[in-house]
């Protein structure tokens, strides 16, 4: 059972959006993990944050294809929208979304359809190092509301600064028309993202036109696909049944599938994700269930 504790440390990481206690210093910063097998893409750069992971362009989100199609097709038109409404359930990549849009907004040399250049210094920079960047989760701006008092308008105010606001649904009713005023003369790039859409105003939601996106989790062979490619980048060796295994584990919460990849870098013997390491990781049950071979043979050779 220790041993099985100790595995599961990373599966269930803080969000990755962490804000500072005290919002009148300095600002807010990001939750770093430490991991030396993390060397990034190509045009990634050499941080070891959790930002760094993510992906830098609209077509590497994983699913979702209706709303990148739609994104793409704005972006083709020149009409990068700076006011975005996401929902979707936990996992489905509104972070991920949110963030590359962030990006694409600071990007210096945007290239192509809605591609960032990966190389200015914006890009190489972690998001949580801009100071044109505020980042937060509504319960955490509804304990600092005073701070939000004296700031908001003005940092909404700022046409070359991004606003994102995680988890809206937990902002009161009151704050809620509070941003419904504020978002009418907002020219910063604000980004507000749910779980919960129904806990939130129309109007509210409204302000926001028609760059409003539902994103979904993705199909069980998308999350399969893509945390082997992740994988292979790390150096894993996992087969796709058990990957498979993986993303049914987590229902396709994308973020929980990821970090599993992460946990096998860092923990599975030799890198190579066993029946074993997922037996560990997963618990018992889920190993069984693909596994051809039988579980007294198996258990045997332990
Ligand atoms: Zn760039």
């Amino acid at each position: 059972m220790r041993k099985r504790k100790q595995l599961n440390r990373r599966m269930f990481l803080p969000k990755t959006v962490s804000l500072r206690a005290d919002p009148s210093v300095g600002k807010p910063t990001e939750h770093r993990r430490h991991d030396s097998r993390n060397e990034g893409g190509p045009c990634m750069p050499q941080s070891q944050s959790l930002d760094s992971r993510r992906p830098l362009f609209l077509r590497q989100l994983v699913g979702n294809r209706s709303v990148i199609q739609r994104l793409s097709e704005q972006m083709r038109r020149g009409t990068v929208p700076n006011r975005v409404f996401l929902f979707g359930p936990t996992g489905a990549g509104k972070t991920t979304l949110a963030r590359i849009l962030i990006r694409h907004f600071f990007c210096h040399n945007r290239v192509g359809i809605g591609d960032v250049c990966g190389k200015c210094d914006a890009c190489r920079k972690d998001l949580g190092d801009f100071v044109e960047c505020e980042q937060w989760t509504a319960a955490r701006l509804e304990q600092n509301w005073g701070w939000w008092e004296s700031n908001g308008r003005s940092i909404l105010a700022r046409p070359n600064w991004a606003f994102f606001l995680d988890e809206t649904q937990d902002l009161s009713e009151l704050h809620q028309k509070d941003y419904y005023d504020q978002l009418e003369s907002a020219r910063a790039m604000v980004v507000f993202a749910t779980t919960h859409r129904n806990a939130l105003k129309d109007a509210l939601i409204n302000r926001f036109g028609a760059n409003i996106y539902e994103l979904r989790r993705p199909t069980i062979e998308e999350v399969t696909d893509h945390i082997h490619v992740l994988c292979v980048e790390l150096k894993v060796e996992a087969r796709k049944d058990r990957l498979a295994l993986v993303a049914q584990h987590y229902r396709c919460d994308l973020r929980k599938c990821v970090d599993f990849a992460f946990t096998a870098a860092d923990q599975a013997p030799n890198g190579v994700v066993t029946d074993e390491f997922l037996e560990a990781v997963l618990g018992t049950e889920r190993a069984d269930v693909a596994n051809t071979t039988p579980r007294s043979k198996r258990l045997a050779k332990l």
